[in-house]
């Protein structure tokens, strides 16, 4: 039972891991608690898997070491990874904003990732947990549950964050950390619906369901993409996005019009439509249900000629930068990512590699490195186990 190199956790990044170490002719074995591998993979993008997308780069993810990412994304390129999508003969297609997503299923994706592992050599071992780890100098001891007792030189822990326990995500990584001397920064969700609660609930309750374009903001960051009321608050791209940078107590601004000018719309259905009522005006550019809400609880409507050029300048304004007090997010339960997680400064950037501990590495979301909406969190996940897979 002694192997080279030991992954706990069989996702995205595990995988990837597996597959270079097992190329370079190491012996691996992937140990995965749940009872298949890859299961966020099946989940993804809706059963079609945003692998990847087209313009990566720093920018894109969130850390407390924004800079950490670059040497391993440069070296895995979003190429690299559609290559073998393509080497696959999996069938795929650009969705909006570079993000690229399977035709048929994400299934193919996780086929991809097991092929390569059985051609380069990996041992993967489902429904198994990990009961305790130690150094065993050189390299670690561990005892599993249905394997007994292992050895490897090189430990790679992948075992994800903490959204969607449902899905297998645990603390473990976390743990292991702590438990190598390792400093975890805060973890929170990413990429997750917001709620409402008492009279913003009321305000918007009765529109769940409608969707429009809007720009969401928190201070200086700012997401142009769809919103969606829910029963229980926003949700849709624009909020996953924004939920992201959006701490408790933070404003949050949403321009209901994004890409418009308002004051000259109105102006112009004045001249044009004098008689008309504003929330007709406003249901040409809004969808007519949130127009009437509008209307109802802060505009009122009456005919547009009945407004003065002062009024239709502030009502522009105020629908280009409307305030929502969200009282929270929906948590792990939903969230895409867990933000926050081992800290970026106690790691190589260029392997992985814990700088404490040789011989210990941690790739994936487990990191405090998390991605924006589109496929980032994925070529994350591919890079840093590449890199790690070249040097476990
Ligand atoms: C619903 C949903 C949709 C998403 N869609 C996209 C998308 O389209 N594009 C994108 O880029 N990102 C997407 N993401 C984010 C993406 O899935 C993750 O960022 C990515 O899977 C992280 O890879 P990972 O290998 O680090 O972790 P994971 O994929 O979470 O894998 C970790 C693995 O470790 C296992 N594990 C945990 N604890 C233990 C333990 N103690 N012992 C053994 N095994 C353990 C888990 O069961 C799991 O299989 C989505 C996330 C969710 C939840």
């Amino acid at each position: 039972m002694q192997y080279d190199v030991i992954i706990v956790g069989g996702g995205a990044a595990g995988l990837m891991c597996a597959r270079v170490a097992g190329l370079r002719g190491r012996r691996v074995l992937v140990i995965e608690h749940a009872n298949r591998v890859g299961k966020k993979i099946l989940m993804s993008g809706g059963g079609r898997c945003n692998f990847t997308n087209l313009d990566v780069s720093a920018r894109h993810y969130l850390s407390a070491n924004p800079h950490f990412c670059k040497s391993a994304l440069a070296r895995y390129q979003p190429a690299d990874f559609i290559a073998l999508v393509e080497r696959h003969g999996i069938a795929y297609h650009e969705k909006e904003l570079g993000q690229l997503f399977c035709a048929d299923s994400s299934k193919q994706i996780v086929r991809l990732l097991l092929d390569e592992c059985a051609a380069a050599g990996v041992r993967i071992e489902v429904g198994c947990g990990i009961e305790r780890v130690e150094r065993g100098d050189p390299g670690f001891r561990l005892a599993s549950t249905t394997l007994g007792a292992l050895r490897c030189d090189s430990l790679v822990v992948a075992s994800g964050g903490l959204s969607i326990p449902s899905l297998g995500a645990s603390g473990y990584g976390y743990q292991l950390a702590r438990q190598f001397g390792h400093t975890v920064l805060p973890t929170r969700a990413g990429l997750v619906p917001l709620t409402l609660s008492g009279t913003p609930l009321e305000d918007f309750a009765e529109l769940a369901g409608v969707a429009l374009p809007v720009e969401a903001r928190v201070k200086a960051t700012a997401f142009r993409n769809r919103l969606l009321f829910t029963h229980r608050g926003l949700s849709g791209p624009a909020i996953l996005q924004i939920s992201s940078y959006w701490n408790l107590r933070d404003a949050l601004r949403v321009d209901w019009l994004p890409g418009l000018d308002a004051f000259d719309y109105l102006g112009e259905q004045q001249r044009l439509h004098p008689n008309a009522e504003l929330r007709t005006a406003l249901a040409g550019v809004l969808p007519a249900r949130l127009a009437q809400r509008l209307c109802e609880r802060w505009l009122t409507s009456r005919p547009l000629k009945q407004f003065s050029a002062r009024q239709l300048k502030d009502m522009a304004a105020r629908l280009h930068d409307w305030p929502i007090v969200a009282s929270g997010t929906e948590g792990y339960r939903t969230a895409e990512v867990t933000l926050g997680g081992v800290d970026t400064r106690e790691l190589s950037s260029a392997t992985m590699e814990s700088r404490k501990i040789a011989g210990l590495y941690f790739i994936g979301e487990v990191v405090d490195m998390s991605g924006w909406l589109g496929g980032y969190n994925f070529q994350w996940a591919w890079a840093s186990g590449h890199a790690a897979g070249l040097s476990a």
